[in-house]
């Protein structure tokens, strides 16, 4: 059976006592366990990620990073190299998320070399690639995630994609309270998913398609049952334990 990927992005927040108690009660609840239904990671501020991964070595958790520099080693201040990242364990690393595109002028070409990178030194990366509100409206939503993703297939070829992570990530539904519509999602992802099998078969069946955009509790299970939703990247929702823990668990029950 297919395992849902489920991964928390804590962005810019949270303190030392916040992720001590945090950690403490995710390891209450799932230290020593196996989930049957998903995969877990939280990518947590890289200054957190060595600690996290102590603490949760006991459980199903994995730690992911949030960012990544193209550069391996050499005089490039306040960046972290692919190695590093998984001399700690890192599994996966998010890259070109739309806070970076906009906030870091992060550009396609720099994204689908940090993409190889990543892929390339063994561990996977999410691609979030997704529309904003004004491209929503004109219709333009898989033109434009296609146009994100070829930056990556044009530069660095098809088979970079095998069972990497794509997570379709709307702009105006991040952080904004409302979910993209579910039908809505598994339209993007069937579409991006036929986009890949046009070129390789092998590669769009190996693809991990994720949804992110204001996704928690409330509204996980909505999305759970569409056959081309494979995972979620989840913001907001994944700094509170208890919201958290129970997307984790109506996942592995599959209730509502
Ligand atoms: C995100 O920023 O990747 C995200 C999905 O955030 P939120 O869940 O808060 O919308």
């Amino acid at each position: 059976m297919r395992k849902i990927i489920i991964i928390g992005n804590w962005k810019l927040n949270g303190n030392y006592l916040f992720l001590k108690n945090y950690l403490k009660q995710i390891q209450k609840v799932l230290n020593n366990q196996t989930l049957y239904s998903c995969q877990i990671s939280i990518a947590f501020p890289y200054v957190y990620l060595n600690t996290a991964a102590k603490y949760l070595s006991n459980t199903p958790i994995t730690i992911t990073a949030q960012n990544v520099d193209i550069h391996l080693e050499g005089s490039y201040t306040g960046e972290i190299s692919v190695n590093m990242l998984k001399d700690i364990g890192v599994k996966y690393i998010i890259i070109g998320h739309s806070e970076r595109r906009q906030f870091h002028l992060e550009d396609n070409i720099l994204i689908a070399h940090k993409f190889y990178l990543v892929k390339s030194h063994g561990l996977i990366p999410i691609l979030c690639i997704g529309d904003n509100k004004k491209e929503k409206d004109l219709n333009q939503t898989i033109d434009v995630c296609i146009k994100q993703i070829n930056f990556v297939i044009k530069q660095y070829g098809i088979d970079i994609l095998y069972k990497s992570i794509i997570a379709y990530e709307p702009i105006w539904a991040i952080g904004s309270g409302v979910p993209a519509d579910a039908n809505f999602v598994q339209y993007i992802h069937t579409s991006i998913r036929q986009y890949i099998m046009s070129i390789n078969n092998k590669v769009a069946k190996s693809i991990i398609l994720q949804y992110g955009g204001s996704v928690n509790s409330s509204n996980i299970i909505n999305f759970n049952n569409k056959n081309n939703i494979d995972g979620f990247l989840i913001g907001q929702a994944s700094l509170n334990v208890k919201d958290f823990i129970s997307i984790i668990q109506k996942i592995e029950q599959n209730i509502s």
